[in-house]
């Protein structure tokens, strides 16, 4: 199913492309401005089996997307001057951030000399256990466990229930399935308990993932240095918020905070949620992150930034660059807001 849809998204922006549609819409969703949501770049792979591959983009994607910014006149600033130019109402000039979720470490290696060609900066998003070398990236284990496994079961409603994953379209079908099944079990504990006993029968070493992918404090604290670079929080453990009590959200947010702004001395303003869709962050989550002191904060629902935004400063929307869709013909559509649009069903701001 993930595969038709991407089919039918990859379609309908080829679509609008060529309709020339997004040029007459863009004065009403191309707004002030953007911010774009990534996570890994580094260059692709040949594996069939990429059950991740929207979370990350090529190097050269990146860079296309930076030219095409630079040659339409827009701003790239950060996140800082984000929150300046909603606060000031300060809109003469269109502007795009660029926000990396997770804390990767090829965000140094190749997003930063990309950014770096275009003097842009960069706002990454760390979750304090990922760079503490603790925290499980039950996504990734997913992957890998599928990856190496022929055959998995998994306790689907109490009964144990085998899943063919001997070719990559089977693979990608295990991987839909477990992954719907897990992000609907009762609570996060039973969903790490699961994956943990997939991992452990299938030879995954899921404690290693976080320090084999993110930047660790040691290698933090310079790229934090770096004068295009902003460090920003994503909570301690990357949990869904919106399934914690409230005083457990409260402490996620705070507390990530804390544990950054001590581990790199230096002030985190600003915010990023886990997940970041509806079912991960609500009007109570937006609350506590202004609570708790934050500048911003973005979500992952689809959107582009309007000066009503301002009104809605920790709960901005994002424009995904997605690695199914890495396709210079697009970015024109992403940047008139259409795209966005379209999936948000044509209103502008979604932070109800
Ligand atoms: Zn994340």
């Amino acid at each position: 199913m993930k595969q038709l849809r991407n089919t039918v998204i990859r379609t309908g922006l080829e679509v609008l492309s060529r309709s020339g549609v997004h040029h007459l819409l863009r004065p009403i969703f191309a707004g002030v401005g953007a911010i774009f949501m990534l996570h890994h770049v580094r260059p692709g792979r040949d594996a069939e089996f990429q059950p991740n591959r929207h979370l990350e983009v090529e190097p050269e994607f990146l860079r296309a997307t930076l030219r095409h910014l630079r040659e339409n006149d827009i701003d790239l600033v950060t996140m800082d001057e984000v929150h300046a130019r909603l606060s000031q109402r300060n809109f003469t000039r269109r502007f795009a951030s660029f926000t990396f979720d997770d804390g990767y470490r090829d965000n140094r290696d190749y997003a930063l000399p990309v950014m770096r060609e275009f003097d842009a900066p960069m706002t990454v998003y760390v979750a304090s256990d990922f760079a503490e070398g603790r925290g499980k990236l039950w996504w990734i284990a997913l992957e890998r466990v599928i990856a190496t496994a022929s055959a998995i079961e998994i306790p689907i409603g109490g009964n144990t229930t085998p899943l063919d994953t001997s070719t990559a379209p089977t693979k990608q079908a295990a991987f839909d399935r477990v992954h719907d099944w897990l992000r609907a079990l009762p609570g996060e504990p039973d969903q790490e308990r699961e994956i943990s006993a997939l991992c452990a029968r299938h030879g995954v070493d899921e404690a290693a993932i976080a320090r084999e992918l993110c930047l660790s404090w040691d290698e933090l604290k310079p790229f934090a240095d770096d004068a295009l670079v902003t460090i920003g929080a994503h909570t301690v453990s990357h949990c869904n918020l919106a399934r914690q009590s409230q005083a457990t959200a409260s402490l996620e947010i705070a507390t990530s905070r804390a544990r950054i702004e001590n581990a790199l001395q230096g002030p985190v303003l600003h915010f990023c949620y886990p997940y970041g869709d509806r079912r991960a962050a609500g009007p109570r989550e937006f609350t506590a992150a202004g609570a708790a002191g934050y500048k911003t904060a973005v979500t992952t629902r689809p959107g582009m930034i309007y000066p009503e935004s301002a009104e809605h400063l920790t709960a901005l929307q994002r424009v995904s660059l997605n690695g199914n869709y890495q396709d210079v013909r697009i970015l024109p559509v992403l940047t008139s807001g259409t795209a966005t649009a379209m999936w948000n069903g044509f209103r502008r701001i979604d932070a109800a």
